[in-house]
């Protein structure tokens, strides 16, 4: 994919693009060059500790569903647990034990609270739309079918249990039903959140307006993309945006610009041990 803008009395080129990249370029515009623009890319720093533990969870998650009816116990979900985990930026052997335990836990309560009959419609499951200038596209955790609509469902990990508003507001979310709608020809507004430490499901079931108001969103980020793509090239192109999150960017190492010093690998999963 290109950023390079169209000229007049050309077809006008689709943007493409998912929700990551244009949040991205709403954390910190450098950080969308680092990521997307500048060839050879600069070099990421290491793995996250939290990254992996939510990795390992996910797999379990996906592999679960595939599994004949008689082997969706919590005891597989442990196994996958165990098939998946790595131990890649944690601090030590103790904190990666620690918090497969703390995963383990995750997995198995989440699990007694599904039907395992269900029968998901899409795991990890890439679906897209179009607009008038977009071409957007996200890979999806879990697509449910319920009483004759999809339901796209997202797992979480993370330290803070996400509340309604958290859902509604979530443009993620919101091109997964538009992409599931248009992918798999049925009607998509319900989005949840499954939040896995705290056990909530958290659910917002769209209106075709509000749906429509994350799309316009959409364009209008990707239209400030483009505008930046048509300046001269310059050293002040793609501004900074330094902040508290610095020192979780994967480029903090490089950036002259950040604020903080690179936060330590594990640092995500020290908080959540508090
Ligand atoms: S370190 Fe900060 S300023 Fe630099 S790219 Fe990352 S988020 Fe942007």
């Amino acid at each position: 994919m290109s950023d390079q803008p169209t000229f007049d009395g050309m077809p006008v080129k689709l943007f493409s693009c998912t929700p990551s990249r244009l949040d991205t370029w709403l954390d910190c515009p450098r950080k969308y060059r680092y990521t997307y623009i500048d060839t050879p890319r600069p070099p990421r720093g290491g793995p996250w500790a939290h990254a992996s533990m939510g990795a390992a969870v996910h797999n379990a998650l996906r592999e679960w569903w595939t599994k004949p009816l008689e082997e969706r116990t919590t005891q597989v979900g442990e196994v996958l647990l165990t098939k998946f985990w790595r131990t890649d930026g944690f601090k030590d052997d103790e904190q990666a034990q620690r918090s497969f335990v703390r995963a383990k836990a995750w997995i198995t309560n989440y699990l007694k609270t599904v039907d395992v009959n269900d029968e998901p419609r899409g795991l990890e499951r890439t679906v897209s739309a179009t607009t008038e200038t977009l071409s957007l596209s996200g890979r999806v955790d879990r697509i449910d079918e319920r009483d004759g609509e999809l339901v796209i469902v997202d797992y979480k990990t993370g330290r803070n249990a996400p509340e309604v508003d958290d859902v509604a507001s979530s443009r993620a979310l919101a091109i997964y039903a538009v992409g599931a709608a248009r992918t798999m020809r049925m009607k998509c507004t319900k989005v949840e959140l499954h939040h896995l430490p705290s056990e909530t499901v958290v659910a917002y079931d769209h209106s075709p307006e509000s749906l429509n108001r994350h799309i316009k969103r959409a364009e209008s980020i990707a239209r400030e993309v483009q505008a930046e793509a048509l300046k001269p090239e310059s050293d002040s192109n793609y501004r900074p945006n330094p902040s508290a999150l610095c020192g979780y960017c994967d480029f903090a190492r490089i950036c002259p610009d950040a604020s903080v010093e690179p936060a330590k690998p594990w640092a995500v999963i020290e908080k959540q041990e508090l």
